[in-house]
């Protein structure tokens, strides 16, 4: 069985999002690596050398889950602080593990709330980030107009999503590896077919990288550009609040 979300509502969405990574949490940070075999750091990396974070700047890491990308952005800032917003509490009770076990405690937070609704007053931040989140989000020009809100004038967004390949051949067997092979494979190692079956209709169904483009700019963000990874598998999108 499989979710089918053309048919479902929005408020179900939500609810089978948080079901599936409350089902994942313990094993996300492996299944990540597993499933992508490792090139969800190198994505991650590159998201950092855009972003080029630097010392003392305040973050928002929205969908931030187990913390991966508020890790990175704190060690190449130096100092700095990062607030890991999520929906989902069990992905932060990890996040919140691998941080003591990393002494990083004091530079971080840990926020149950929604992209859409985000429980900052207007121009806090100074970076923004969502990686591998708006996609689950039930309204993602929503969560794109909230990340503009809560940044500062000059504050900048920095979006790691899933994508399309430009190339039709490409994306024909990139759509007949994932369709096939990602849901057995979440069968086998995490004995959870359906997050997986969600995972890869997921990622189809989300804008092409020119469309996100139109949206970034929807919610005001200036000097909007994207990036492609890895053929466009995934892809970076920036933006300035001017
Ligand atoms: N950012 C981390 C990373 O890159 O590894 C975690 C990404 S994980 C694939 C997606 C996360 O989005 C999950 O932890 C889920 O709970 C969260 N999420 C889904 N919908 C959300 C929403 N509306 N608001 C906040 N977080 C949400």
């Amino acid at each position: 069985t499989h979710f089918g979300f053309e048919t479902v509502r929005e408020d179900e969405k939500a609810g089978r999002v948080q079901g599936v990574f409350s089902s994942v949490a313990s094993k996300y940070d492996i299944m990540n690596d597993v499933m992508s075999g490792g090139v969800h750091r190198i994505w991650k990396d590159a998201m950092m050398d855009w972003l080029a974070p630097r010392p003392g700047q305040r973050l928002l890491d929205v969908a931030g889950g187990t913390g991966d990308i508020s890790f990175r952005f704190l060690k190449r800032a130096g100092r700095g602080h990062s607030t890991v917003l999520d929906i989902t509490e069990s992905m932060l009770v990890e996040g919140r593990k691998r941080a003591e076990a990393a002494q990083m405690s004091d530079s971080l937070d840990w926020v149950v709330g929604d992209a859409m609704a985000l429980p900052f007053e207007a121009n806090t931040f100074d970076v923004y980030t969502i990686s591998f989140g708006i996609r689950n989000v039930t309204r993602p020009q929503g969560a794109l107009n909230e990340a503009y809100r809560v940044l500062k004038p000059g504050g900048r967004l920095m979006v790691l999503e899933f994508s399309q390949l430009p190339n039709p051949m490409m994306q024909a067997a990139y759509d007949a590896y994932s369709f096939n092979v990602i849901p057995r494979m979440g069968q086998m190692i995490a004995g959870d077919r359906d997050s997986y079956q969600y995972l890869v209709e997921s990622i189809r169904k989300f804008p092409d990288q020119e469309t996100f483009l139109g949206m970034v700019r929807e919610a005001g963000f200036g000097n909007a550009k994207y990036r492609n990874l890895t053929m466009g598998v995934a892809a970076l999108h920036s933006g300035w609040k001017l």
